[in-house]
């Protein structure tokens, strides 16, 4: 007799969808046989401007100790963070990636047969921890494709241990004013735990600059910030993110964390680009100024988008989404498919460099005739 090791997993992995990443380049070039260089991807809001030359000579330094194992504290990166977001280095847990954080947030602090809140339309990652850990997900509409902050702290109940807030969220772009989040906060009871996932904040203008959420950390007890390296920093392959809390969940945070989670080339890329003042500054420059020609863009092809405050757009490009998406991948640009998210008529684009969102406009309008939309 053979087992069936399906029916061996815990409940939650059985039922699991794994999360669909962009497809890569090399992919896209092997299935089609084209030239990598040829290919553009506008797929999983990477930074446009390749890695920063400091981070980059930075993990290169770090290479001559690979025979070591990192510090498990980041005890350097922790202190620069400290510093630049006036925090102390014990509120910090430094996670592979903020993915990992998101993961050990859920772990410790919600299991089988507890609820965990996030929005329609918000990050995938969300409800796959959650049904990982075996708890229950309750998925609040959206409004005006956005998070209903007012709906969403109606609807935790006792069993509620966390709620997950994307701000800005990821695939819409949409974005909460911090009021509102401030709003929120002192609706929700302190003993569940907030997680307010800010991995586009630097890209953020306006009213509110990247850092204005930290404040609430000291009147907030409940309140958990995820960040990531991945999107404006531009370290995407090196997985490092990180949470800012309370003292005393990081301790709490820590404990379940891998002890190595974040590699000696991360940490040492990580910890000096954040002195590369001008790279964040080109990047942001760059997304605002290929926000607006995809904008313009889209209003010359007569489709609708959804404002976004990140580095990517998600368009509705009607009901053959699917087949314009493999057009535009038979042309060598790869964008993203979001109906996973229940958005089947829209593509999620993220802003690269003008002369790739050219490219990508003219395919898109290619691919529409194509498809005859
Ligand atoms: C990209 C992204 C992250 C971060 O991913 P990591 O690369 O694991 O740091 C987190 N949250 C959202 C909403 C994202 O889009």
């Amino acid at each position: 007799m053979s087992i069936d090791y399906q029916q061996q997993a815990v409940a939650g992995v059985r039922a699991l969808m794994p999360y669909q990443p962009g497809k890569p380049i090399d992919e896209l070039a092997r299935e089609y046989g084209l030239d990598p260089q040829a290919i553009i991807k506008l797929a999983s809001n990477e930074n446009p401007l390749g890695p920063s030359p400091v981070a980059m000579q930075a993990a290169r330094g770090a290479l001559d100790d690979l025979c070591r194992y990192p510090d498990g504290n980041g005890f350097a990166l922790k202190s620069a963070l400290a510093e630049r977001l006036a925090v102390v280095p014990g509120q910090i847990t430094l996670g592979n990636g903020s993915n990992d954080v998101l993961e050990v947030i859920a772990r410790v602090f919600a299991g089988p047969g507890d609820e965990i809140v996030f929005s329609q339309y918000a990050f995938a990652v969300y409800p796959i921890v959650t049904q990982a850990i075996g708890a229950h997900g309750v998925q609040v509409p959206a409004r005006d494709w956005g998070h209903d902050l007012t709906a969403m702290a109606a609807a935790i109940t006792e069993q509620t241990r966390l709620v997950f807030v994307a701000n800005p969220n990821n695939p819409t772009g949409t974005v909460c004013p911090l009021t509102d989040i401030e709003h929120f906060l002192n609706q929700v009871p302190e003993r569940v735990l907030v997680v307010l996932d800010e991995a586009y904040c630097d890209y953020l203008t306006g009213d509110d600059e990247p850092d204005a959420s930290l404040p609430l950390l000291a009147r907030f007890p409940n309140l958990i910030i995820t960040r990531t390296f991945s999107k404006a920093w531009g370290l995407a392959a090196l997985r490092v993110g990180y949470a800012l809390s309370s003292a005393e969940i990081a301790d709490l945070l820590n404990r379940v964390r891998q002890p190595f989670n974040v590699d000696s080339v991360a940490l040492a890329a990580a910890t000096a680009v954040l002195s590369d003042h001008e790279y964040l500054q080109r990047a942001c420059a760059v997304n605002r100024e290929g926000m607006t020609q995809l904008e313009q863009g889209f209003r010359r092809l007569g489709l609708a988008f959804i404002p976004s405050a990140g580095n990517f757009i998600a368009v509705d490009v009607g009901d053959q989404a699917g087949a314009i998406y493999q057009q535009l991948l038979a042309r060598g640009v790869i964008v993203r498919p979001i109906a996973a998210y229940g958005m089947p008529n829209h593509l999620r684009v993220t802003v690269g460099l003008a002369d790739e969102n050219e490219r990508f406009l003219d395919a898109l309008g290619q691919a529409m005739a194509d498809c005859r939309v």
